[in-house]
């Protein structure tokens, strides 16, 4: 069998159990680059794709694989433009009237959504579709798509502010992907501001400032999210500021976010908080009740995951600051219940948040994690507090770290003292790290949920 029909062999057993949105969204663009001796090549068109494949769908492509007759020995997701274009992935499924992908969305929309080119800083399922609008956040999601029809026209910077969870970071990447589909031909590029100061720093480390400069001073949209994490960073703050204008002067989209209003933030100069305030301002409010009803109602349809009514009000009532929470509780449910082979209930979901909430009361000790970290990964103790810096053991030993700090309520000292005696900043490092990590990787997601039920089982 050529590669082609190997992998339409496999997208054609994906297609049956994964949501069409999520067909879409995951499978354009991929294919197979080359298959030896088992060892599978599979081409993915960005980092996030690969992510979600490797860690979401891995185990079911590797079985459709088999099916087809291939004897897998590995797979890698290789970032790559050699996969199937979208549009063919397109044609293959129209061709098959009845199948779920087809069904699911009218002719005209397919053909936008599918056009978007592979972006290596936006993640392509943050879309305006893909959020919900309430009272809470539409003029946010006014200005945002404004901003995508006609950026740099109709406001030069937009600065977007709330809390944390509520659809920042979606909205401003929505703004990109979606400025994207209207014009692949715009530069646009989305960092966090802590990533803008890192480079910037390494450019001054290594001489190459001149090209840090031209390399955003170029771009048609700018995307830098937190941006209060600029406050105290002074000569950042002043490269930002000849960006800034430099794009402005030239009639670019900036579009920055933040936890807070410009003249909030604090230690930011002046001269860019003015700047800052001087363009279009939308703030995120907190959603209302109905609203999380259609939030959760959308994640779980994303997910492909049934919910009565009743549990999703349940959810809605439960968590009401932030919109990431309830992503957790989703896939920690989700987790569970295909564990136990049950349906998702109002009654699983209340052991579960009881599990995730109450953990310190159950006298829950450094020990414990180890043991269950241990037994979960299938590492020795001594292996996850030792010195050896393989990946397959530093994640468990930062998840073991994330979970003394996070569930037993240890400093960054102690924690490094239970873990062979690592330093503090190491132990601060590690739980960042899993913290960040959190957002995007539901295996990491599923292994915390798992290892925590252990804990608390
Ligand atoms: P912030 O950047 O404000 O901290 P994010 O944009 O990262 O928040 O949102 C956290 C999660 O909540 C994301 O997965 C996002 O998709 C989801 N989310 C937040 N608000 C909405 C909304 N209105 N509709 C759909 N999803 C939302
Ligand atoms: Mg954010």
């Amino acid at each position: 069998m050529d590669y082609q029909r190997l992998w339409q062999a496999v997208l054609g057993e994906m297609e049956v159990d994964v949501s069409p949105a999520s067909f879409r969204t995951w499978f354009s663009g991929t294919g197979i680059i080359s298959q030896e001796d088992g060892r599978v090549v599979v081409a993915v068109p960005n980092p996030y794709t690969k992510e979600r494949l490797e860690r979401l769908y891995g185990a079911e492509i590797r079985e459709s694989l088999r099916k087809a007759g291939v004897t897998v020995r590995s797979i890698e997701y290789r970032v790559s433009a050699k996969g199937i274009p979208s549009a063919a992935l397109e044609a293959t499924l129209s061709t098959k009237p009845g199948s779920a992908a087809g069904r699911a969305v009218a002719p005209g929309q397919t053909q936008a959504k599918l056009v978007s080119a592979p972006h290596p800083t936006l993640n392509p399922s943050f879309t305006f579709e893909s959020f919900v609008v309430g009272d809470s956040n539409d003029v946010a999601y006014a200005s945002a798509q404004a901003v995508s029809r006609y950026p740099g026209q109709k406001y030069g910077c937009l600065f977007l502010y709330g809390g944390v969870g509520l659809g920042k970071t979606h909205l401003m990447q929505a703004i990109g992907n979606e400025i994207l589909r209207r014009d692949p031909s715009k530069s646009v590029r989305y960092v966090t501001s802590e990533q803008f100061t890192n480079e910037f720093t390494d450019s001054l480390k290594s001489k190459s400032t001149k090209r840090f400069a031209s390399l955003y001073r170029n771009l048609d949209v700018l995307i830098v999210d937190d941006i209060q994490f600029l406050g105290n960073k002074e000569k950042t703050q002043e490269e930002f500021f000849h960006t800034f204008n430099t794009l402005q002067q030239l009639g670019k989209q900036v579009v920055l976010s933040s936890d807070r209003p410009p003249k909030a933030i604090p230690n930011l100069e002046d001269r860019l908080s003015s700047r800052f305030s001087g363009g279009m301002q939308a703030d995120i409010q907190r959603p209302d009740l109905e609203t999380r009803v259609a939030i959760i109602g959308h994640k779980a349809t994303e997910r492909g995951m049934e919910l009565s009514h009743e549990l999703v009000e349940f959810l809605a009532r439960h968590f009401q600051q932030n919109i990431r929470e309830v992503e957790g509780a989703l896939t920690q449910l989700s987790v569970v219940c295909e564990h136990h082979n049950t349906d998702p209930s109002v009654d699983v979901m209340k052991r579960l948040l009881g599990a995730s909430t109450s953990p310190r009361k159950r006298s829950l000790t450094p020990r414990i994690v180890l043991e269950k970290t241990s037994a979960l990964f299938e590492l020795p103790v001594s292996e996850i507090i030792g010195p050896k810096r393989d990946k397959d053991i530093v994640r468990p030993r930062q998840i073991a770290m994330y979970l003394m700090h996070e569930d037993i309520g240890l400093s960054y000292p102690k924690v490094g003292l239970q873990m062979g005696g690592r330093d503090h900043s190491t132990v601060m490092h590690s739980v960042r790290k899993i913290e960040r990590s959190l957002e995007l990787d539901h295996e990491l997601q599923a292994d915390l949920a798992r290892l925590r039920e252990q804990i608390n089982a």
